[in-house]
């Protein structure tokens, strides 16, 4: 496959990190950008796996060096995208894959287009918004996977509506009914850009 950049976005609880697993499985030359935020770390999570958990200082300085591609504030916390990584696998012929919000999408949008034509990170770059069947199915979901407060539940079905209303920026959009299809889609999508089908 050629290496591609990809950007997936959704609101939480939508089964983003489900289907980001699905591809990293079935995918070993897609490299995972691991992000850094400032919120704790929640259940299993693992700093420098899932995250780099860093102090509100710390980012602050990330992002005074240069060091991300891309920041946002998102449910309160800041999260970024370490550069230096993204780089490098895309030096190595392998593909990134993003999980990140709407905002931090755009951002990564406006880079990559402002880079010359035949960048092999412009030419790669492919934009995926994911989307819950409905909002109420949304609610079921974050309240089914017990692992948020009830006001994060809250702020983060507010913010699901914001996020819904921006999914028209993505080049591809994915509805999340059942998890089975949903994954044949993006990774039809994923060959089809990558030159494989
Ligand atoms: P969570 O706290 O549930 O892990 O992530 C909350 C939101 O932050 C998700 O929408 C996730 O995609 C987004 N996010 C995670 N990492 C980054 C990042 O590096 N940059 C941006 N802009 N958003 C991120």
């Amino acid at each position: 496959m050629k290496p591609l950049l990809i950007v997936m976005s959704a609101p939480s609880g939508a089964g983003k990190s489900t289907l980001c697993d699905l591809l990293l499985q079935e995918f070993p030359e897609i490299t995972y950008s691991i992000s850094c935020t400032t919120r704790a770390p929640r259940g299993e999570e693992e700093d420098g796996v899932d995250y780099f958990f860093l102090s509100p200082g710390e980012f602050e300085r990330w992002v005074a060096e240069g060091r991300l591609l891309e920041h946002a504030t998102v449910h309160g916390n800041r999260y970024g995208t370490p550069a230096g990584p993204v780089r490098e696998a895309f030096a190595e012929g392998q593909s990134v894959l993003m999980d990140i919000d709407v905002v931090g999408a755009a951002a990564v949008r406006r880079y990559v287009e402002a880079l010359p034509a035949g960048d092999p990170l412009r030419e790669g770059f492919v934009d995926i918004f994911i989307e819950p069947p409905s909002v109420a199915e949304l609610r079921r979901r974050l309240e089914g996977r017990g692992e948020d407060s009830p006001e994060s539940i809250e702020t983060r079905l507010k913010n699901a509506e914001g996020e819904l209303a921006r999914a028209h920026e993505f080049a591809y959009r994915v509805v999340n009914d059942d998890l089975r299809m949903a994954y044949n889609r993006l990774r039809d999508i994923l060959l089809v850009k990558g030159g494989e089908l």
